[in-house]
């Protein structure tokens, strides 16, 4: 394939922005070569700059649950845009997207929208800390929650594929603040409560992790955090960024069985459109400014654009729950495709998979936490990352992302993508 034009973009576009990117994730760093320009995609496909046609399984890094461009998202956008597109005043769709947002999911009484997943984890935290009067969290190596200060420690996702798990630029007094443990490891959490008594607020946790690779919780790990959680009068909050509205209509507490105090949300809740939100029981969420004194605002909250795109999305799936089961069908067909097409090439790897949630590790021993994860082989994650790429795959350009599936792909595209994996030759010479 050729993308002449997209590096001649990129060329241009490190003049003027940062490394080129406007999210760092977005540079091919970890896996080396210039990023691809998207000039439109519709359904399943990106098409880029250069005319290829690739089949797209980052899905915007989750949102696009339904395929891109999608129609009944796309005319909400039109329409809402015609009346205005921002007044700073409230709007009656706000409630409309409260109203079905509290319906779809468990355990919630009320929502708050903000613009991205990072400030509804900042501000859950806030929440959590208004609400308890207690200064420290605890956060699991690996997790990510957005770019906010208290989070950029031990972080996943592009914090850790560029090197930067804990950011310069955060305060010491800040990161004193926030507490590590391990994922799918109690004890290294009850060793922090135990050595923290009465100083923490909460315990924010992906709890489908999608930020070092997809790793799904033991049911003794998540069971056991709510348990501790509630005897020490620790706050759960539960970040549902990639997990709401993606691995069922009430996200991961629904799949898992377990209820969370704070829930926040991103991606999904809106269409493809900057929102976030957070929400809790009405008890904890009248803590909130204008309610109570824990203050948190935002110009552009709850903009009808935003609010409009994510009603249809919601909408839509609300009313077709069955669109997750059949989601999570073609991703376990992907995994067994690629574990068939895997097995042949005599190298070692892990498909870790929930819902449709996927990720491809290059290591011998399973992936359940941030330290297995990072053992995972670059070299052959770059081949393999490249190798699809050449076929017309685009796959997340970093082993420590996960997977979305959508809506859009049909079994013919994981078949022509399970092919040129079968095809590709991954040994590094
Ligand atoms: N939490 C999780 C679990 C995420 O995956 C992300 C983004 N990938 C965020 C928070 C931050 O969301 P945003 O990029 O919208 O700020």
């Amino acid at each position: 394939m050729i993308y002449q034009r997209s590096s001649a973009l990129f060329a241009e576009a490190k003049k003027y922005i940062p490394g080129g990117v406007n999210s760092p994730v977005r540079a091919f760093k970890a896996v080396g070569g210039d990023p691809i320009f998207v000039k439109e995609a519709k359904g399943a496909y990106l098409y880029d700059e250069d005319g290829n046609r690739l089949i797209d399984y980052i899905a915007s890094w989750g949102p696009m649950i339904l395929g891109h461009a999608h129609e009944p998202v796309v005319q909400a956008v039109i329409e809402k845009t015609k009346k205005g597109t921002s007044f700073g005043m409230p709007t009656e769709i706000e409630t409309e997207l409260a109203q079905l947002a509290v319906s779809m999911v468990p355990n919630i009484d009320k929502i708050r929208f903000v613009n991205s997943g990072t400030e509804a984890c900042m501000s859950a935290v806030r929440l959590a800390r208004g609400y308890t009067g207690k200064d420290k969290i605890i956060k699991f190596a690996g997790c990510y929650h957005g770019h906010s200060d208290s989070f950029l420690i031990q972080a996943g996702s592009g914090a850790v594929t560029f090197g930067s798990p804990n950011s310069p630029g955060v305060t010491q007094g800040t990161a004193r603040d926030t507490l590590l443990a391990d994922y799918n490891n109690l004890e290294s959490v009850r060793t922090l409560v135990e050595a923290n008594r009465g100083a923490i607020a909460a315990v924010i946790i992906e709890p489908v992790a999608g930020n070092m690779g997809c790793i799904p919780p033991t049911d003794k790990f998540i069971q056991g955090l709510r348990t501790l959680c509630t005897a020490e009068n620790i706050l759960l909050i539960f970040d549902e960024v990639m997990t709401g509205f993606r691995l069922a209509r009430g996200g991961a507490q629904e799949v898992l069985g377990i209820d969370a105090d704070i829930v926040t949300f991103g991606k999904v809740i809106g269409g493809g459109l900057p929102v976030g939100a957070f929400a809790a029981n009405a008890e904890i969420m009248a803590h909130l400014a204008p309610e109570g004194p824990v203050y948190q605002a935002g110009t552009l909250s709850g903009n009808p654009l935003a609010m409009g795109a994510g009603l249809a999305m919601l909408t839509e799936l609300n009313e077709r729950p069955e669109i997750f089961e059949s989601l999570e069908e073609k991703t376990i067909h992907l995994h067994e495709g690629f574990d068939n097409a895997l097995k042949k090439k005599g190298l070692p790897y892990q498909i870790n998979r929930f819902g449709s949630m996927l990720s491809v590790h290059f290591t011998d021993t399973p992936v359940v936490d941030f330290a297995t994860s990072a053992k995972g082989n670059n070299a052959t994650f770059k081949r393999y990352f490249h190798g699809m790429l050449e076929q017309g795959v685009y796959l997340p350009p970093s082993a420590f992302e996960s997977y979305f599936l959508n809506d859009a792909l049909s079994y013919s595209d994981l078949d022509e993508t399970i092919a040129a994996l079968d095809r590709l030759d991954l040994r590094v010479v």
